[in-house]
């Protein structure tokens, strides 16, 4: 038996004296439980997400804390799961009464019964998240750790509390927050249960695609995303969930010439960026930017090995995997595929000349996305050789420099034409036709190209010429 430690000084947070009030007050037990008292433990400071379990009704308690509280905050219950929520002072207080828990074959939800903090524990995923203390007055504070969650917290360890053939079959989600964990937490899966995850891993059918990706985006928003990611795929998980991703392992070798691996390759862009940016999607176009890799490969004798248009075929497989997924398709996706689209054109400016019209012409097709484009490109580049990565690191720095003295002098970022398509009617004396659409390209094309500036009455007297040049005549008071 472990000893009981007490841990009263987690319990700062004055709904804890409520939450012990009211259960004593109902007659029942209760306890704070998982990941409040794991990340406590851990250090990671006070989480704002609060558990607690009654021996007994959660939703009475519920309700009774609440009355003690001089806000009386609404109570939200889910009677089928016999759980409340109640919000205060920036806490989510989940309550849920003590169960056990029967499972059947083809779903996650289990058949429940009351139980003892025991039976409570015993369903919890790991050890490490089955950690309680008590709220009770004759333990304030003491810590009931049946399986040594604690060790394993000191050994970072994940592990399940009963046999993890049972308890990730019974509920295969536990298997991707195992993962997630282990990425979160930078904890190992121990060997048993990672064994037992690729053994079971045919049940994450059973899982609905959102909670799948619930768990994707929090091993995608970790600060090393690539440990997550290579579980995945060393369970077989991957496989499963994206193929496409996994598609894109190996390296070939024809006739002595070799290509990346571009999965791996892939994994390391995902690390690179994550220590630049914390937006989730600019992630997410990290993880897909080189995946029309697979499909597009080719061999050719002379120039070895090819991707070509793998930007535009990786864009319309992010649709579809968006789609697949149950990942939104709105503006997210387009951001997903247009940085995905583009995640080559900084690199052929870089590798030839910096010219002006070049940039002008990325920054017009890029718009606001332009710095997150850079961004990609640069975490994108993974040579181990150091002479290389100092040069392209260098040119992209020219890229990034050219971009802020064009869009000074230009303002092409979000492009707004300088003389309207109203004005060019005005001037003909046209009907709408596409003239007009040919005169407002052209001088599109002469700011971009850096012929004339983007101003006014350099672009009106550009319209002009154009204008004449295709055989149209000037109303008299422009001529
Ligand atoms: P975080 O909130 O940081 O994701 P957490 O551990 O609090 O971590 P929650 O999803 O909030 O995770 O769940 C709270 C607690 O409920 C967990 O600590 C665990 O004890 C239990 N739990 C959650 N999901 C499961 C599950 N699928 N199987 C068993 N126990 C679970
Ligand atoms: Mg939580």
């Amino acid at each position: 038996m472990p000893e009981n430690r007490n841990y009263k000084q987690a319990l700062t947070y004055s709904i804890f004296n409520n939450i012990s009030q009211a259960a004593g007050e109902l007659n029942l037990e209760s306890y704070v439980i998982g990941g409040f008292v794991r990340d406590f433990l851990l250090d990671r400071g006070k989480a704002k997400d609060i558990d607690v379990v009654a021996v007994g009704s959660g939703i009475a308690l519920a309700k009774k804390v609440s009355k003690l509280l001089p806000h009386k905050p609404k109570v939200q219950t889910f009677k089928n799961f016999g759980t409340a929520m109640l919000r205060a002072d920036n806490l989510e207080v989940e309550f849920v009464g003590a169960r056990k828990e029967s499972y059947s074959e083809d779903s996650r939800n289990p058949v429940v019964e009351n139980g003892s903090l025991q039976d409570d524990q015993n369903r919890r995923d790991f050890t490490i998240n089955a950690l309680a203390i008590s709220l009770n007055p004759e333990n304030y504070g003491d810590l009931i750790d049946p399986f040594n969650g604690v060790k394993d917290l000191e050994d970072k360890i994940i592990k399940t509390p009963l046999d993890p053939d049972i308890t990730y079959s019974d509920d295969p989600l536990r298997m991707l927050r195992a993962i997630r964990f282990a990425t979160q937490l930078n904890f190992t899966i121990e060997k048993e249960s990672l064994d037992s995850i690729a053994k079971n891993k045919e049940r994450i059918q059973i899982i609905s695609r959102e909670r799948i990706v619930d768990e994707l985006n929090k091993i995608l928003l970790s600060a090393k995303p690539s440990v997550g990611f290579a579980l995945l795929h060393q369970t077989g998980l991957l496989h499963l969930i994206m193929p496409q991703l996994t598609d894109l392992e190996g390296i070939e070798e024809i006739e002595g010439q070799k290509h990346k691996d571009n999965f791996w390759h892939t994994l390391e862009v995902v690390d690179n960026i994550a220590q630049y940016t914390d937006d989730l999607w600019l992630r997410w176009a990290a993880l897909l930017h080189d995946i029309g890799k697979a499909p597009t490969k080719k061999f050719h004798k002379k120039i070895g090995w090819t991707f070509h248009g793998h930007e535009f075929v990786g864009a319309k497989m992010v649709y579809k995997l968006f789609k697949q997924l149950r990942l939104p398709l709105n503006d997210k996706m387009k951001y997903v595929q247009k940085l995905v689209l583009m995640s080559s054109r900084p690199i052929v400016i870089a590798d030839e000349k910096v010219t002006d019209s070049a940039v002008r012409r990325l920054v017009f097709d890029a718009g606001d996305d332009i710095d997150d484009l850079m961004t990609l490109c640069e975490a994108d580049i993974t040579t181990k050789n150091p002479n290389r990565f100092k040069k392209y690191h260098n040119n992209f720095k020219k890229v990034r420099k050219k971009i802020r003295e064009v869009e000074e002098k230009d303002h092409i970022r979000n492009f707004q034409p300088p003389v309207s398509g109203e004005e060019i009617m005005e001037t003909f004396n046209l009907q709408p036709s596409k003239e007009i659409g040919i005169i407002k390209d052209a001088i599109k094309e002469a700011i971009l190209e850096g012929e004339i500036p983007n101003e006014y009455t350099a672009a009106k007297k550009y319209m002009l010429k154009k204008g004449i040049s295709l055989g149209l005549v000037p109303e008299p008071k422009n001529g």
